[in-house]
């Protein structure tokens, strides 16, 4: 029944499961709910009897919300990157149970049990583990697929692989050209319209230091990166993360996936200086948040440093000094990341909950400040941000000032 491609709905969704898995009895009453809440694919939670379930991912040509084409090869690149990191950072991905390429859909590991990591920080939960698990993801998963480490020929081929020509167009214009040159989607609040466009529109200094981020992800096929490795990305419980949603993979710079792990820290963290109320009640959390932003970064080194002197093969790479200066310049990268993805989820059109859902708007409208400015200095001053203290004293300086 389902060996041509057909957008599945949640009936259909039962019975394509029914017809490719066995997972479920014959007999057994199955039941499906649609969960998606990104904007772009179709998710199926599918439930049986004794509670077994599975999800079930599918890519239509038309988004789920706009309504706009985007080719289904997505879901491809989804499929072969869990796979991938599956291998690479064993439990840290949903299990792929099956990948059909007719359908474009990806038959998963429920991971019902597990919350947004974007959700659980907006009520300021402190999760003690994640900097040491995401550096694990981070350094596991990318630097293995580099020229260091593969062979030439092979990391050619994976780089045609996954060469992601819809996807990456949709970052350049969202994340390296809306927010900097003006576009009519971008949205702040009425007070810091003319702040918006004195700090980032009209100046060109900032519009040259991101010219040449962007250059640097269309052209710089270091590793397969995630590429949109935010909160909403990441499922955790306890001391464990997994990885979702890889659609946006490609062969890009490491540091951009790094940057947007940063950047999406500060968010709750500009949250709880402007909430007076909030700030007074959660003092961990300030702890934790700062604490996290700072070994992040430095773990990241650390790691990255210590696997590459481990595990590099190709000729040059043998060379003195060669790891310090491939991780300076992944960190480099990384902090004008960071700068990138906090200024496009404050006034590109794809909001953070973290600061969209405050209500005030004079409140609001001094986190969008404190973000705006402190990301402009991630990114004119990211050649000099190389610990992750650097980061806490650009962010201190400017909070003082602001608040
Ligand atoms: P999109 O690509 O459309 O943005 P995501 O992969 O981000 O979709 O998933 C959207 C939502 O669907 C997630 O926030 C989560 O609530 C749910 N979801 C996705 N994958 C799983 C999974 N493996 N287990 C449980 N829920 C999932
Ligand atoms: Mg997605």
């Amino acid at each position: 029944m389902f060996s041509k491609y057909r957008k599945l709905n949640e009936t259909d969704s039962i019975k394509y499961v029914r017809e490719k898995m066995d997972i479920f009895g014959i007999d057994e009453e199955i039941k499906s709910e649609e969960v998606g809440n990104g904007n772009i694919n179709y998710i199926y939670r599918i439930v049986g009897e004794d509670r077994s379930s599975v999800i079930v991912k599918q890519a239509d040509k038309k988004l789920r919300s706009s309504g706009r084409d985007l080719d289904r090869d997505r879901i491809r690149i989804e499929a072969e990157t869990l796979i991938l990191e599956e291998k690479l950072a064993p439990g840290m991905v949903p299990k792929v149970y099956f990948y059909d390429s007719d359908m474009s859909c990806i038959v998963m590991e429920d991971l019902s049990d597990y919350e947004i990591m974007r959700d659980t920080l907006v009520n300021y939960n402190v999760w003690e583990r994640f900097s040491e698990n995401i550096t694990d993801f981070l350094v596991k998963t990318t630097l293995p697929t580099t020229d260091v480490v593969l062979d030439q020929m092979e990391k050619k081929n994976r780089v045609k692989q996954f060469i992601n020509p819809e996807m990456c167009d949709i970052s350049e214009k969202l994340v390296f050209s809306q927010p900097f040159k003006g576009h009519k989607e971008n949205k702040v609040t009425l007070e810091n319209q003319k702040f918006v466009e004195d700090m980032l529109y009209s100046d060109e200094n900032v519009n040259l230091e991101v010219a040449k981020l962007k250059y640097e992800f269309m052209t710089n096929a270091q590793a397969l990166i995630h590429g949109d490795l935010h909160t909403g990305s990441i499922f955790i419980k306890e001391d464990i993360i997994k990885i979702i949603d890889s659609e946006f993979a490609f062969y890009g710079p490491i540091g951009y996936d790094v940057g947007n792990i940063i950047a999406n820290l500060f968010f709750p963290y500009i949250r709880l200086m402007v909430l007076k109320e909030d700030y007074k009640n959660n003092k961990d959390f300030e702890l934790w948040i700062r604490k996290t932003i700072e070994e992040v970064v430095d773990k990241f080194q650390e790691k990255s440093l210590d696997y590459i002197e481990e595990n590099k093969k190709e000729k040059m790479s043998q060379t003195e000094n060669f790891s310090k200066w491939y991780v300076d310049q992944i960190m480099t990268y990384a902090a004008g990341t960071t700068g990138l993805e906090i200024i496009r989820r404050i006034v590109g059109s794809a909001k953070v909950d973290d600061v969209e859902s405050i209500k005030n708007d004079e409140v609001k409208a001094k986190a969008e400040r404190i973000a705006v400015k402190i990301a402009k200095k991630f990114i004119l001053n990211r050649q000099e941000l190389s610990r992750g203290k650097d980061y806490l004293n650009i962010f201190d300086k400017v909070v003082d000032k602001e608040l």
